[in-house]
Parts: structure tokens; C-alpha cells; sequence
């Protein structure tokens, strides 16, 4: 199969030869021709699959050959992404694919001026790339009116119709014509948002290229048992002694990441970090100089999770792992892409063993572990495996409390010697779903 059997025009394939696309990957030979007959769209897809040429492309085409020019303070079409850098990466293929179209691409999104904003959508674009809340102050500053859309795309939508985002989307939908085509396109889709897509997109067609849930089979993945403080120790030592050139470290909060690149940094080791506080101008700084190998390590919060493409990125260390077991599978994601392959090493302390139950259970593998002689923990890390057994070592009983005056004595539960302790519940975050108002919609 060629781009040009899907039927793709001239422009979009001179500018795919340029790139060196020369097969569609599969998510993108399914998507493209749904996309251009004008479906509704719910994709699952490992990331780094080509997702983002999965939706351009055909979005790309529509434009061109379909609808009215673009008005003043306008968009035809919107691709809305979680965080900030993949917004600025999204937007950055699209243009590369349209470099041969008469079309207009822009991205907005917070962190910096709004005005030089304002005054590019004053023109209107004919593809805006946005996070949520940068999209909405524009629209309610009447720098954007949004009743010329023909598309919305939703970039990793689990993530956008997540908690944090709930509310924004719901306002984005109120301000969104009805009559409209709809894309979402995520590596991960729970039970959940799939219903939830399900009732706001049109008669639907659902893609899914790979098993759900599952990390690309290019990463190889293992985890080293390590305690909790000396997993600085142990990363310095791993580094080393695999002679690690470039590195995308996660860690859990903002301090821990700051706390690990002061270390490094002490240490002489080339390393910078990224997370929310950062001003957006510092982060994009970090990310281009860690693409460019200026720097060897970047540590990042999971606002690097999830969509960025580093090319040829060949290691991603879990320095902690994420609370939220999906985000597993997009922070491994962030190498092994396009065919490469890469690894993922996860530093694993006792205290995160649910999550490390939780992430197994996800992506139905039981992770290996190595242990690093002169690391091996005090705190035993227990036992996992794809089923979500914890196996814990007995605990010691529980010291009985003193009830309140009652004169009864609770004596509490506890693990006799040789058991195995109750599965501990794995780990999955209460997500509150956004209220969409699915009234009737018009037919296209
Ligand atoms: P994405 O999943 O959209 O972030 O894409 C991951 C990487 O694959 C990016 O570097 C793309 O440029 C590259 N890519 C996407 N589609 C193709 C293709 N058909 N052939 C070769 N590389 C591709």
C-alpha cells in the first residue's frame, strides 16, 4: 500500500517523499480514507505510530479541496492537545505536511504573551493547534470565534477528557457548531471515556490498530528493586556503567525533578529538567537542546509523557513510577518509535508496588527484574505479576488499639506467617467525566 492508494493529492505526496514516508503505518492506512469520507473518528494507537500524520493528512485534504476561504478571527479546523510541547510538535508536522498547500496553520497556547496571538488569528488560520485553556481566554477575548469549524481533533483524548480537563472541554464544546467532524485520536482509551466518546461523536468509527493498552513491543522494559534513597545513587552508577549518551528520566513531582537534576548537575553531568512551574520559554529550551543532544539528560513530571517525539531517543528511565498507570505506556512510549527500538528502565523502591502491580496488570506483562549487585534493597520490593497479585511478606501483627473507654479491645487483622495477603487493589484514579451536552445533532 502507497499514500497515493489511499488517495491522497499531489502536494500532501511531495511532501511525504520529502519526509522519507514511504508506507503508511497502520494506523494511518485506516484512518486516512475514513478521515476523508468525512467520518467521525475514535482511534486507538501505540504512540509513536504515526497517529499525528493519521489525522493531518486527510484533515490537510478536506481543507484544500472543501469549504468556504477562512474568515477574520477564524479557524476550519482544531487540534486541541493535552500539554503545551505537543501542541508546538503537532503543529510543526502539520506544517511540514502542508508546506506544498495554500493553507494556514497556527498554534496558541499558554505560557506566553497572548498578544502576538491575538493579532495572527486576526487573519484566521486555517488549522489551529491549541491546549484548552489558552484556546478559551482567546475565545472569550473575541480573538477567535469558532462557528466556521468544520473539524475538531482531539490529540491524545484520554488525556483531554481527563480530570484536569473536564471543564474546559465542556466549555469548548458549547462554543463548537454542531455540525462538525469529530477525530479522537489516543494510545490509551478506558472503559469510560469510550463511552463517553461514543455518545459525543457521530456514528463513529472505531479504530484500533494493536491491543489495547499496550506499550510497542520495539521497547524492551525492566525494572531494577532499589530503596527509595539511594535511587539517585543507583541512577548515577547505571549511567555510568552503561555509558548512557541520552536519557529522558521521569520523575513523580516537580521537586523530585529538581532535586535530581541539582544532584547531576553537582556531579558535572550535562542534565536539565522540565516540569509545570518552568516558564514555557525555559522548557521548550530544554526540550530543543535534549533533541539536539546539547544536553544528555532531561528529568520531566509527565508533562513530557506523552506525544513528544524525540528522534531516536534510545532510553526512558522511570526514576519514579507514575501514579496514573497509563501514563506508563506513554512515557515508554517516548522511545522505540518509528521502528527503532529502545529501552525503558524502571527504579522501582517497596513503597510503589501497587503502581508497579497496577502498570503490569495494564499492559499484561510481568515486568523482569534485575537486581543491581550493591543496590539490592533493604525494603524487599514484594512480588508482582500481569494478574495484579501482590505477594507480600508477612506483616507483624498490629499493636491492638485501646478503644474508647469501651473496655472491648480490637485486635485488629493481620497476615499469619507463610500467607499470602489479599490483592491489594490496583491502583486507578477516579476519573470524573465532563458533561457534554449530546442533544440532537444536525446531520452533515
Ligand atoms: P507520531 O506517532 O505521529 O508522533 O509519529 C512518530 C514518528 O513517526 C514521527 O517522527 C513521524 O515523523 C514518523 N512517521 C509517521 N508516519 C510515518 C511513515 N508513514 N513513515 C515513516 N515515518 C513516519
Amino acid at each position: 500500500m502507497t499514500f497515493a492508494t489511499l488517495g491522497l493529492i499531489e502536494p500532501l505526496l511531495r511532501a511525504l517523499e520529502t519526509l522519507g514516508y514511504q508506507t503508511p503505518t497502520p494506523v494511518q492506512a485506516q484512518a486516512i480514507p475514513a478521515v476523508l469520507a468525512g467520518r467521525d473518528l475514535m482511534a486507538a494507537a501505540q504512540t509513536g505510530t504515526g497517529k499525528t500524520a493519521g489525522f493531518a493528512l486527510p484533515l490537510l485534504q478536506l481543507l484544500t479541496m472543501e469549504g468556504p476561504k477562512v474568515a477574520a478571527n477564524s479557524a476550519r479546523a482544531l487540534i486541541l492537545c493535552p500539554t503545551r510541547e505537543l501542541a508546538e510538535q503537532v503543529h510543526a508536522s502539520v506544517a511540514e505536511y502542508a508546506q506544498h498547500l495554500p493553507l494556514t496553520t497556527y498554534a496558541v497556547y499558554g505560557g506566553v504573551s497572548i498578544n502576538p496571538q491575538m493579532m495572527k488569528l486576526r487573519k484566521g488560520v486555517d488549522i489551529l493547534v491549541a491546549t484548552p485553556g489558552r484556546l478559551i481566554d482567546l475565545f472569550r477575548q473575541n480573538a477567535l470565534k469558532l462557528n466556521q469549524l468544520q473539524t475538531l481533533v482531539l490529540d491524545e483524548a484520554d488525556r483531554m477528557l481527563d480530570l484536569g480537563f473536564s471543564e474546559e472541554l465542556a466549555n469548548i464544546y458549547r462554543m463548537l457548531p454542531k455540525k462538525r467532524q469529530t477525530l479522537l485520536f489516543s494510545a490509551t482509551f478506558s472503559d469510560d471515556i469510550r463511552l463517553l466518546a461514543g455518545q459525543m461523536l457521530n456514528d463513529p468509527l472505531s479504530i484500533e490498530v494493536s491491543p489495547r493498552n499496550v506499550a510497542a513491543n520495539t521497547v524492551k522494559q525492566w525494572v531494577v528493586p532499589v530503596d527509595k534513597k539511594r535511587k539517585a545513587e543507583l541512577f548515577v552508577h547505571l549511567m555510568r556503567k552503561g555509558r548512557w549518551k541520552q536519557v529522558l528520566v521521569f520523575a513523580k513531582t516537580r521537586n523530585g525533578v529538581d532535586a535530581l537534576v541539582d544532584k547531576l548537575q553537582g556531579l558535572g553531568i550535562n542534565a536539565d529538567g522540565i516540569h509545570g512551574d518552568k516558564p514555557q520559554a525555559t522548557r521548550q529550551r530544554a526540550l530543543d537542546r535534549f533533541k539536539s543532544s546539547e544536553v544528555q539528560i532531561l528529568v520531566a513530571t509527565d508533562v513530557a509523557a506523552r506525544g513528544l517525539d524525540i528522534e531516536d531517543l534510545p532510553l526512558v528511565v522511570n526514576f519514579d513510577l507514575p501514579i496514573v498507570a497509563e501514563d506508563y505506556i506513554h512515557r515508554i512510549g517516548r522511545t522505540g518509535r518509528a521502528g527503532n527500538t529502545g529501552e525503558a528502565i524502571s527504579l522501582v523502591c517497596a513503597d510503589e508496588v501497587n503502581m508497579l502491580s497496577a502498570i503490569e496488570m495494564l499492559t499484561r506483562q510481568t515486568l523482569t527484574r534485575k537486581m543491581e549487585p550493591d543496590f539490592e534493597p533493604e525494603h524487599r520490593v514484594p512480588d508482582t505479576d500481569a494478574s495484579g497479585q501482590v505477594v507480600k511478606k508477612p506483616k507483624k501483627p498490629k499493636k491492638p488499639k485501646a478503644s474508647g473507654g469501651g473496655g472491648k479491645r480490637n485486635l485488629g487483622k493481620w497476615v499469619d506467617s507463610g500467607e499470602v495477603a489479599p490483592t491489594e487493589p490496583s491502583i486507578k484514579p477516579v476519573r470524573k467525566v465532563p458533561v457534554f451536552n449530546t442533544g440532537p445533532r444536525k446531520k452533515k
